[in-house]
């Protein structure tokens, strides 16, 4: 069986384009020459570079001795806290802003839910000095101050998205019907491993830089390439896609991916897709979603921004649906007691997001020869607020 996205951009069976024929055009112009682009060496030469320049990779690969010894089993942290701009999004935007000038694009649009994607596009836009437009939900707007003002001093255009529930669905539709009318000039960076194919494909293989460094970085301290267990919290999917991708087709590597269960499965408010989830299209791709019995999306809920989406991407949909993966979920509660851990174990303070991964070793138990390696998407400044008022700080 095949992990990766056929021709087509099917996983299984999940996966393809599914678009308006209007959007035809821009999408296949990007599936026509993806590949052959990230394939020159020019463009390899240019990203490498940018990654370890300007990104700051490789990220370390970090034995957490105190965080092992609690659990008794040997975790390994993959840094991509320590990535400009304090998460793994940028390895993708640093990706797509160079296929976009590849494809003597000009301008960029973007949509942003918490403003993480928004701040990661609106940095790489500033590199290259092209015009960015970022569509954002004008609740998110109100609730993300903070991300809006990065993205305006890095020069973005923040555009409120009025229509609807004022979140990210909304601002997607906005940011889709700008890429219908420019269809020339204009790239649409998408921030996850969702969308039409090619971008879960392209977004995954932009990410898996970060496989592509544990697998060296495990060989210098273990003497081995594969770990026992890989684990990474999932959202849309794509930082789980990048630690997951170069061990798909290892099966004695066990992955694990874990969800948002919110205020718990069963709650009403969650994110647990892979629970709660049935087949449906979501912004241009068969995957598993979060609906009502009519087919309307759910309105999602995490403590975590970043986890709060109503689907996953298809890859994640398709491990979950053959077993290659382990879906487990983990409660906002679970998740904020974990970060706190780290913090005081390890001297980290983790993004809410990654801290849902550092919570399974609560509930599921390693060997004490076991090599663990936890993909620590990001750092936890972004999240101060919400740690402050849950802990009363
Ligand atoms: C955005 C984000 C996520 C979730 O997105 P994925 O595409 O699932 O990786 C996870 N962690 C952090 C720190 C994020 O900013």
């Amino acid at each position: 069986m095949s992990y990766n996205a056929d021709e087509m951009g099917y996983y299984g069976e999940f996966g393809g384009a599914y678009i308006p024929e209007m959007l035809y055009p821009n999408v296949e112009e990007l599936r026509a020459n993806y590949l052959a682009v990230m394939q020159e060496e020019s463009f390899q030469e240019e990203f490498q570079q940018l990654l370890k320049e300007y990104v700051g990779r490789p990220t370390p690969l970090y034995f957490a001795k105190r965080l092992s010894e609690k659990y008794n089993t040997k975790i390994y942290l993959k840094r991509e806290d320590l990535c400009h701009t304090g998460a793994h999004k940028v390895n993708n935007t640093i990706g797509q802003i160079l296929m976009a000038k590849r494809l003597n694009k000009t301008r960029i649009i973007a949509e942003t839910g918490a403003g993480q994607h928004g701040v990661a596009t609106a940095t790489v836009c500033a590199l290259m000095g092209l015009e960015c437009i970022v569509y954002m939900g004008e609740i998110d707007i109100e609730r993300q101050a903070p991300n809006v003002a990065r993205m305006k001093m890095l020069g973005a255009t923040v555009v409120p998205a009025m229509s609807g529930s004022k979140t990210l669905k909304d601002a997607t539709n906005e940011a889709i019907r700008d890429w219908i009318s420019n269809p020339v000039d204009t790239h649409y960076i998408i921030g996850s491993v969702v969308g039409p194919h090619p971008y879960p494909d392209m977004v995954a293989r932009f990410q898996s830089v970060i496989s592509k460094e544990i697998k060296t970085q495990l060989t210098e301290k273990e003497g081995r390439s594969n770990p026992d267990y890989v684990i990474a919290c999932v959202g849309g999917g794509s930082n789980a896609a990048g630690a997951f991708y170069e061990y798909l087709d290892i099966p004695e590597v066990s992955l694990i991916a874990v969800e948002a269960a919110g205020k718990g499965v069963h709650s009403g408010e969650s994110a647990a897709t892979s629970v709660l989830g049935k087949v449906g299209v979501i912004h241009g791709s068969k995957t598993l979603l979060m609906q009502t019995p009519d087919g309307q999306i759910t309105e999602p809920y995490s403590i975590s921004a970043g986890l709060d989406y109503p689907g996953v991407g298809p890859m994640h949909a398709h491990l979950f649906a053959s077993g290659r993966a382990e879906f487990l979920s983990v409660t906002d509660d679970e998740a904020m007691l974990a970060g706190l851990d780290l913090c005081k174990l390890e001297g980290i303070i983790p993004a809410i997001e990654s801290s849902h991964a550092l919570a399974i070793f609560n509930d599921k138990k390693f060997k004490p020869d076991d090599i663990v390696v936890v993909n620590l998407s990001g750092r936890g400044d972004k999240d101060l607020n919400t740690y402050i008022t849950y802990f009363n700080l």
